[in-house]
């Protein structure tokens, strides 16, 4: 039997970011694995998928480079390359995650471990660890959806789709959420015809109606064919996934891949947590409170398998979190709606906070600060001038209440907002903020002074009546 002060199971963006910080405060940390370090995030989640998206860009790019004056001929790709790129950035990645735990001390068991009791861990050799302090991160996996035919070959999740080596020729996307428009954006710059199926009646439910409408637009204009409020109904062999519209009407889509993105399910199950009495819900994510511990003592849950927010850096900020509330140092409960989420369509969108009509369902007096990117000139230069931006904010206050960013590189703007909001800041200070020129990040001033219609890129009209 091996004694730690901590064990974190799960080497995911939560489970090794808390191990690194529980060595860092000086806590005798170990670290359970049974696949590789990153989890879903750098082996079959946000990195894979950026490299092969990146790939995607620089086809496109060399295929209109012509109207920046750069003759590239008889553009084309290799797809294997693509996978071969991916590979070496996840590669990478892995090594140095594995030399960062080994640099802090964090001793790493490459094994399954299951819980025997609120203390102990069994590894999948018959070692067994214990510690005051289990810290379960085993992530998620992708939902099984329930339709017929799901099972025939080319029905894919997306880890199955990035394991490909081959470019799919045709592809039906059942879900049109972040994996779906990640997966439509990189196939559709790629020529690939597109299907996406969303059961809602807007793809991206979740971010501001505005944008979401934009990426759906942009996504057609590619070519994507998006079929919004239907349910699919089965999948036959060819593939062919047939639906049903909210009126009854049925149709199909067709393609030799069909990727299955209908969310994702805790990985709860085997771990042990009904010998130790942990408390999961009926979806399997363990219930947890702000400062994400289970209901048996000095046992935590981070990460997608909370079920809290499933995102990488959600996942890491609860990791730290707890490697302070474990080492006794200061710590608050992380504030869900200060953290940023992020679509990697193209244009990118990001989002901090509420929707324009979330923020309306508090009974406050809401202002909105719109500004559109044709007015921006780095985004002109880059030939990406199609976006906009949105500033959500409460009238009486000026507080920022949400912002919504349909932009190049709109997933790196996006922090300077929520660094904002976190210090409760207000629509007035971002304007006031001088932003460099020339930038993207101007957008965001620029929509703050459209709040009070005083934003000199923009016409007049149509600044009046957001104030
Ligand atoms: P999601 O919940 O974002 O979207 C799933 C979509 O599928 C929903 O819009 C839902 O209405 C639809 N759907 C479900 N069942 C369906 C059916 N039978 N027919 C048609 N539509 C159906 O889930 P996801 O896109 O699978 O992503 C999973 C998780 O991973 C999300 O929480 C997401 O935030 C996270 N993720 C984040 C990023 C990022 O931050 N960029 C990238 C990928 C995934």
């Amino acid at each position: 039997m091996k004694k730690f002060d901590a064990i974190v199971l799960g080497g995911g963006p939560g489970g090794y970011v808390c191990a690194i910080r529980l060595s860092q405060n000086g806590m005798h940390t170990a670290l359970v694995e049974e696949n590789d370090l990153g989890g879903t995030c750098l082996n079959r989640g946000c990195i894979p998928t950026k490299s092969l998206l990146h790939s995607s860009e620089i086809y496109l790019q060399a295929r209109e480079s012509s109207k920046y004056g750069v003759n590239a001929e008889n553009v084309s790709f290799d797809y294997t390359i693509f996978i071969a790129q991916k590979d070496a950035v996840c590669g990478t990645l892995r090594n140095g995650i594995s030399g960062l735990l080994k640099n802090h001390g964090v001793t790493v068991f490459a094994s399954r471990g299951t819980l025997t009791d609120r203390n102990t861990l069994l590894l999948a050799d018959g070692e067994t660890l214990t510690a005051d302090n289990i810290i379960l991160a085993t992530g998620s996996r992708p939902a099984q959806l329930p339709i017929p035919g799901a099972e025939l070959p080319g029905v894919m999740n997306s880890t199955e789709v990035l394991e490909l080596s081959n470019c799919p020729k045709e592809i039906v996307i059942v879900g049109g959420g972040v994996i779906g428009v990640e997966f439509a954006t990189l196939f559709a710059n790629l020529n690939v015809p597109v299907s996406i199926l969303e059961m809602q009646d807007t793809i991206l439910p979740p971010l501001d109606q505005d944008i979401s409408a934009a990426i759906g637009k942009k996504l057609e204009a590619k070519g994507v064919k998006i079929f919004t409020g239907v349910r699919v109904s089965s999948i036959t062999e060819g593939l062919t996934v047939h639906y049903v519209c909210k009126d009854g009407t049925q149709g199909s889509a067709a393609g030799d891949i069909c990727l299955m993105a209908g969310g994702r399910s805790p990985n709860s199950k085997g771990i042990g947590l009904e010998k130790v009495g942990v408390l999961a819900s009926k979806r399997g994510h363990i219930e947890t409170d702000g400062l994400c511990r289970t209901n048996i003592p000095g046992i935590y849950a981070i990460g997608d398998l909370n079920g809290k927010l499933e995102l990488a850096h959600a996942a890491s900020a609860q990791g730290l979190m707890v490697a302070s509330h474990i080492a006794g140092l200061p710590c608050k409960a992380i504030d869900n709606n200060h953290i940023p989420s992020c679509v990697y369509s193209m244009p990118e969108a990001a989002m901090v906070g509420l929707t324009e009509a979330a923020a309306r369902t508090t009974g406050r007096d809401i202002g909105t600060g719109i500004f559109s990117l044709t007015g921006n000139g780095k985004a002109l230069v880059m030939g990406q001038n199609d976006g906009m931006v949105k500033l959500v904010f409460d009238k009486a206050t000026g507080e920022i209440l949400g912002a919504h960013l349909l932009a190049p590189r709109a997933t790196d703007m996006i922090a300077e907002v929520a660094a904002l909001m976190n210090a409760e800041g207000t629509i007035d200070e971002l304007g006031a903020t001088i932003h460099p020129h020339p930038t993207v990040s101007e957008v965001l001033m620029e929509a703050a002074h459209a709040a009070h219609g005083t934003c000199v890129h923009a016409p007049k009209i149509n600044q009046k009546h957001y104030w």
